[in-house]
């Protein structure tokens, strides 16, 4: 369907979870109020509004959280959903840990696409930013998750505590088949407090090491990042710049929680309660009218930074980033 913007929505991010095996200092270094196991939707749940969004034109599900490998049965769920006819593209954002001894499985089920953060590639910095020591082997798992055909992303949020990196992380994409992306923080949660950079430093950085970096066309218009290739990187560079290039006018995407909120922009605190309604009874019918009014009144652009909203005390675990 589209919004009334004129914008396809197409996309919706599920999130499964508020828990994390990590406290990532821009995220929720102090952990966050654990929600109790009955305010989760269950997988039922999660399939049947998949199933009636798909009704309304998604065609892609992101999986997320806080960290969905932490919540069992990831697997089942992504089988489930891969049975719905409409959706074509089931992918999963994760912080990787858990990933290696599930990647079989979550393969199996129909996964199709995996983003992976990745704020460093050194174990006492892994520390330092997620609160963990226990850092992935990430070439190892990159290419794990290449050779089992999913296309692969990473994911850097830029910080202060990482800036030294950003050329060596980049230098993945040399090696790997994959798309190495920069994200500048958002004034989420604990983001608001952290330093970081933007990404036309990123881009200056990279040009810096290899001259002939050049803008690539991506087959999907709605993706927030602008792609960056080189003769000699095998996979790609991407910038997401939300704070210094607003991309809302090509966004594609709405958001549901844990809790079962449609959120259909992460910078708004407003969001429609889908779990009241579903454990109320309510049919497919009114559902998908709530759910159709919701989107359409999706909002033109972000509002980080306007103070008109209380988002900014949200932190992404809860959201679904
Ligand atoms: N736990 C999984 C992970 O870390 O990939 C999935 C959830 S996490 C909230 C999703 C993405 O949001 C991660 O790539 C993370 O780096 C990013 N993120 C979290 N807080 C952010 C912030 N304040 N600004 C920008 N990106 C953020
Ligand atoms: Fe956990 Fe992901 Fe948030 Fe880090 S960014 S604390 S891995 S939910």
């Amino acid at each position: 369907m589209t919004d009334q913007f004129e914008r396809r929505i197409n996309y919706l991010r599920v999130s499964i979870t508020d828990r994390c095996n990590l406290n990532c200092l821009y995220c929720m270094p102090n952990g966050v109020p654990l929600l109790q196991h009955a305010d989760i939707l269950r997988y039922e749940e999660i399939v049947r509004l998949v199933r009636i969004a798909a009704s309304l034109g998604i065609t892609k599900v992101r999986i997320t959280g806080g960290e969905p490998l932490v919540r069992r049965g990831c697997a089942d769920l992504i089988r489930m959903l891969h049975d719905i006819p409409e959706i074509e593209t089931i992918a999963l954002t994760t912080n990787g840990v858990l990933l290696p001894e599930l990647l079989p499985d979550l393969v199996q089920a129909g996964l199709q696409a995996v983003n992976i953060s990745l704020d460093t590639l050194q174990p006492e910095r892994f520390q330092a930013i997620t609160g963990r020591e226990n850092m992935p082997d990430w070439q190892t798992l990159l290419r794990a998750c290449v050779q089992a055909g999913l296309k692969t992303k990473t994911n850097t949020v830029l910080l202060a505590e990482n800036r030294e990196e950003w050329e060596d992380i980049a230098a993945l994409a040399q090696e790997l088949p994959i798309s190495v992306r920069f994200i500048e923080q958002m004034p989420l949660g604990q983001g608001s407090v952290c330093a970081s950079g933007d990404a036309e430093q990123v881009l200056r950085l990279l040009r810096r090491r290899w001259s002939d970096v050049h803008p690539v066309q991506t087959q999907d218009s709605s993706a927030p990042a602008r792609y960056y290739g080189s003769e000699q990187w095998i996979g790609q560079v991407g910038l997401i710049a939300p704070m210094t290039h607003r991309f809302c006018r090509s966004c594609n995407r709405v958001r549901l929680t844990s809790i079962g909120q449609l959120k259909p922009c992460l910078s708004y605190g407003t969001h429609t309660d889908l779990r009241s309604l579903l454990r109320s009874g309510a049919s497919d019918d009114v559902l998908r009218e709530v759910m159709r009014q919701s989107i359409y009144h999706k909002p033109e652009t972000h509002c980080f930074g306007s103070g008109k909203t209380d988002a900014e005390r949200q932190t992404m675990n809860r959201i679904g980033g």
